[in-house]
């Protein structure tokens, strides 16, 4: 999960009212998302069925690609992406530092290595001109992420992995609604996934959905999803009872009609949404911009920008506390992200240290996340934004 957000996870679970003045984010579901529930609840299928392949139909329409596949998370998604193209132990699979640690793992789940290359300094999205040195012989695929919402340039990642016979699998958990030049995720990459966890653009607490052109890799992520069972447990019920195989060694990643229902609703407030949070992150930028001691990462004027996220940087000396500080004032915040080669894990596992990703290693060591979410009243991220200035004055 969003590491950040889980003091916000913590006052809910204990069933009390939230202890932030300034929650870090709130969603938006309710009595659309109750009565489709309720029709789920009124049928006999609660797993995989007819509210999924809804789901599917539609999700497919919005994104644009010819076909949908819902699965429990985003990682699911992209670990499924690389299955579907045989990418195992002995490949190499190239990623950026600055992302949250389910990109890497799920490279790490299929047995193959995932490779880092630092980010841009000004967007923290992977920096394309380091992309090439990373290259070896075991490098099969490229997994770009389009951090907080801001979408990579992907033409020259297309046309890199063209030349050398890689696939792209894009993390697109943050932009859902991004654009770049005119193009959208998972219009050039060979599959896009996409997160439905309870703090992402669209949610139903846990999910994800992985999107793509190409028939064979459909059809193979349908059976990765489930076992690799030839017919789902509706399937096999739909008319008289139908015998299943198993094709092939897979997982058990399939959404439920619970979880399709909860989504069905939110497709329509996609955009109207997306606006109110760059509406709310205009107000934080009116607020913030020019103060010497907070910067931030940029939009690029050919980007339609998603806002999933709205971070700002403040002096490494100080970010910790920084923290503490906007926590006692009421105010939730998230970290998005350290950088995930100095976990621990990775670490270990790789020999990553310190000094590698100097530009994701600056923004990991200087980034909070501010409160947003689309109903987010506009007078909270003044009021946040003074509270963070006053803070940062006091502690430089
Ligand atoms: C949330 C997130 C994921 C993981 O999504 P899940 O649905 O929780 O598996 C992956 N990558 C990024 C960039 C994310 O923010």
């Amino acid at each position: 999960m969003d590491a950040g957000n889980s003091n916000y996870h913590r006052c809910r679970q204990a069933g009390k009212t939230l202890k932030y003045r300034y929650e870090f984010f709130k969603h938006d579901l309710g009595a659309a998302e109750l009565a489709e529930v309720e029709d789920v609840l009124k049928g006999v299928i609660l797993t995989t069925g007819e509210k999924t392949k809804q789901f599917e139909t539609l999700f497919a329409e919005y994104t644009g690609r010819k076909y949908a596949v819902a699965v429990t998370s985003c990682t699911a998604a992209l670990h499924l992406s690389l299955l579907a193209h045989d990418i195992g132990p002995g490949d190499e699979v190239i990623t950026t530092p600055m992302t949250f640690i389910a990109t890497a793992l799920s490279i790490m789940k299929t047995g193959a290595k995932p490779v880092l290359v630092d980010v841009e300094p000004d967007t923290g999205n992977i920096d394309f001109d380091q992309l090439d040195s990373a290259l070896t012989k075991r490098t099969k695929a490229i997994m770009p992420v389009h951090l907080y919402g801001l979408m990579c340039d992907m033409k020259p990642m297309r046309h890199l992995a063209n030349m050398y016979g890689l696939k792209i699998y894009e993390d697109c958990a943050h932009s859902l609604e991004s654009r770049r030049d005119g193009m959208r995720p998972g219009d050039l990459g060979d599959t896009a996934s996409y997160s439905f966890f309870a703090t992402k653009a669209i949610t139903c607490g846990e999910g994800g959905a992985v999107v793509t052109d190409d028939e064979a890799t459909y059809r193979k992520l349908k059976l990765l999803r489930l076992h690799g069972l030839t017919k789902t447990a509706e399937d096999r019920h739909r008319e008289g009872y139908q015998h299943w195989d198993v094709e092939l060694f897979g997982w058990k990643y399939n959404m439920d009609n619970i979880q399709a229902a909860l989504l069905l609703p939110q497709l329509k407030r996609i955009s109207s949404n997306v606006e109110k949070r760059q509406n709310l992150a205009a107000t934080y930028d009116r607020e913030l911009d020019g103060h010497p001691l907070i910067r931030k990462p940029v939009n690029r004027p050919e980007c339609f920008h998603a806002r999933h996220l709205y971070t700002v940087w403040v002096p490494a000396a100080i970010r910790d506390r920084v923290i503490e500080q906007l926590i006692k004032n009421g105010v939730g915040m998230g970290v998005n992200y350290r950088a995930i080669h100095l976990t621990t894990l990775l670490m270990e596992k790789y020999g990553y240290k310190r000094g590698d990703f100097p530009n994701a290693e600056r923004i990991g060591d200087e980034t909070i996340s501010l409160p947003l979410y689309p109903n987010m009243p506009e007078k909270n991220a003044i009021e946040v934004s003074q509270i963070l200035k006053k803070i940062v004055e006091e502690l430089a």
